[in-house]
């Protein structure tokens, strides 16, 4: 059974309803694909849920560089801050795992191997305590060859259906919203999305080796868009997962 929905919940329904309508209004200017099919319902179902958005590498760790002054790690986070701000918009509680140009290692993990698990095991913990309902780590691609494209979501399938519903609805709405005709991947033994407890995924929002790709995800517009294609996903996702709301299931 839903709890029967407060008055304070109806308002806080409305105002939401409210800045959703005009956040679409407001950026239709700058976005050429907007998020128009939210429902009511989608919209409300992201009030108040705890939502840990994970922007990879950091600090010493660039993550992919494809040229000097083009880093995973200050494209994910550009993209990951986008994320907060519309998530917030919306009425959900955000925790960054970082926020800044930083790992989370411990100083004394300097060797790099050290370094990259005590970082990681931190993002899961930061996660883990505050009882995250879903978490969102956002990297960028990049392969031998400039030919491949697209944004791809991750999942562990040993977690459960909660996280394959998850990767589902975000590969969704990445080819509504972009040009990738990729499918939702399994992926075992990934630390991060085995440590963390909530319904976890990895986005990686395009190949930084493909220069057209690499190209967009420079651009405040197309990272935009990125986050954008990650709330529209996630309301999509609190809507229809009765398991969150319930409490009740497995995962
Ligand atoms: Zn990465």
């Amino acid at each position: 059974m839903r709890p029967t929905p407060t008055v304070r919940a109806q308002a806080a329904a409305l105002a939401l309803l409210s800045i959703l309508i005009f956040s679409v209004v407001a950026r239709s200017a700058e976005l050429p694909i907007l998020p128009g099919t939210t429902t009511t319902a989608s919209a409300t179902s992201i009030v108040g849920k705890v939502i840990v958005i994970d922007p990879g590498h950091g600090g010493e760790d660039p993550g992919f560089l494809a040229t000097d002054t083009v880093r995973e790690k200050d494209i994910v986070l550009a993209i990951g801050l986008q994320l907060r701000r519309l998530l917030e918009e919306a009425g959900a509680i955000v925790v960054m795992t970082r926020e800044s140009d930083e790992d989370l290692a411990s100083e004394e993990e300097d060797r790099l191997g050290a370094r990259k698990a005590s970082d990681l095991r931190r993002r899961a913990e930061v996660s883990n305590r505050v009882g995250a309902d879903a978490f969102i780590s956002i990297h960028a691609n990049a392969i031998n060859s400039p030919r491949w494209y697209g944004a791809q979501t991750f999942y562990d399938p040993r977690k459960g259906e909660r996280d394959a519903l998850l990767a589902a609805a975000v590969q969704q709405v990445f080819v509504e919203m972009t040009d990738t005709t990729r499918r939702p991947l399994r992926r075992q033994n990934i630390y991060l999305m085995e440590a963390v407890e909530a319904p976890a995924v990895t986005v990686e929002v395009g190949f930084l080796s493909n220069p057209r790709e690499r190209e967009l995800l420079s651009t405040g517009q197309y990272q935009r868009r990125v986050a954008w294609a990650m709330l529209k996903s996630l309301l999509e996702w609190f809507a229809s997962d009765t398991i969150g709301v319930t409490g009740s299931g497995p995962n």
